[in-house]
This record gives structure tokens, sequence and C-alpha cells, in this order.
């Protein structure tokens, strides 16, 4: 079972991971672990991605695909995978397809969990924080007890300029820009699995439950 889970933040993407792993015994594989674990084993790679993390820098496609094919290569993978937040690119996708060509395996599906803009914004645009003690809250989802205030210190809650409308609807268009494309890839090769994000979470979890079964 090989996965590639994508959606814009804010989709819910890391609750429906979470549960898919948990289900299907495969390893949850995002950018941030496996760059990690690769500097924490102190591999070439690892250390080639570390020195251009130290230095700020993005690190280079060719680094982080070795470094997907490292961990891909690993025991635990045998039974499949779930990689989240990489592909992040269309280069970065095609790059993946060619690597998996030559590991003589293939993405089953792309799950993609798509929710609209609109909502998306109202679900990141609800954050509100404690300046005190840094309690993150949000007004529909995970509301204070007394609105504005924080629940622990009865500090008055702010909302950080990352969630600010304006902001946010600017971090979703330019995401949105990046992501169409690699969507493309994946539709004109017949990966690609749209879900309804927009729904409860168990209703998510379902739609994508009844996709994965038809792998076998
Ligand atoms: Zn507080």
């Amino acid at each position: 079972m090989n996965l590639i889970l994508m959606g814009l933040p804010g989709a819910g993407k890391g609750t429906q991971a979470e549960r898919i792993v948990e289900k299907y015994d495969i390893p949850h594989i995002s950018t941030g672990d496996m760059f990690r674990l690769a500097i924490k084993e102190g591999t070439e790679l690892g250390q080639k991605a570390k020195s251009y993390m130290d230095e700020g820098a993005l690190v280079p496609d060719e680094v982080t695909i070795g470094i997907v094919k490292e961990r891909l290569s690993k025991d635990d993978c045998n039974k499949g995978f779930l990689l989240d937040g990489f592909p992040r690119t269309l280069a970065q996708a095609e790059a993946l397809d060619q690597l998996l060509s030559e590991m003589n395996r293939s993405i089953d599906y792309v799950l993609h969990v798509e929710v609209n803009k609109d909502e998306l914004v109202e679900r990141l645009t609800g954050r509100r924080i404690c300046p005190t003690c840094g309690t993150a809250y949000h007004v529909i989802f995970n509301p204070p007890k007394e609105e504005g205030i924080c629940d622990k210190d009865g500090e008055t809650l702010i909302q950080r300029e990352d969630d600010q409308p304006s902001t946010v609807k600017n971090r979703l268009e330019v995401n949105l820009e990046q992501t169409q494309p690699m969507l493309d890839f994946y539709s004109n090769k017949g990966d690609l699995v749209t879900i309804n994000g927009s729904q409860e979470i168990n209703s998510v979890f379902n739609d994508i439950n009844e996709k994965l079964k038809t792998i076998s």
C-alpha cells in the first residue's frame, strides 16, 4: 500500500494520517521526520541536508530525493508507506516516480483531502493564542470557556499575524498554485483520489477506507 497524502493547511490531513497508519500498519513518512532521521543516523545525505538547513537554505531536490530513497528502502516500508508533505512540487513528483520505478514499486493512490478555500480560511483564521502561556484555542472547534479569555490564566487571547485573514488567504493561494500541477500530474496517471474533507472527521476516514479496501 504505497500512498501519498495531500491537502492544504487546515484540511485535516494530520488527523487522517494518524488513522491511516494505525489501521493499515504502514509508516507515516513526513519530510521533517525523514530529514531528522537521516541527520541522526549521520548518513552522507543527512549531513548534506543539515549543512543546507544550518544556513537556512532550501535543501536541493537531489538531496531530498536521495533521503526519500534511503527512507523507502528501509524494512518497515516493505508493506507500504504513507508519504506526507512530499512531494511538494511537480519536479519532486516526477523524481519520485522515477525513483519508485527503479525500486520496482509504484504509488497506489494519491489521497487528496479537499476542503474549499472559504472553509479553510474560516478554519485557519479561528485560531487564538494566549500570549502568556501559549495555549491555543479555536473560536469554533476549541473555544475557551469565556470568549476571548484564556481558561488557564485569564489573559486576553490574541490572533497571531499568521492567522489574520489576508495572510491566510495569501498562504493558501501560494499553496494552491504550487499544488495544482502536481494534482494534474497524478490525475493524468489515474492515481488521484479526491476525498471530501468538509465532512465530519469520521466520514472523511470512511471515504478513505472505502478507497483503500480496493488495494490488495
Ligand atoms: Zn494562558
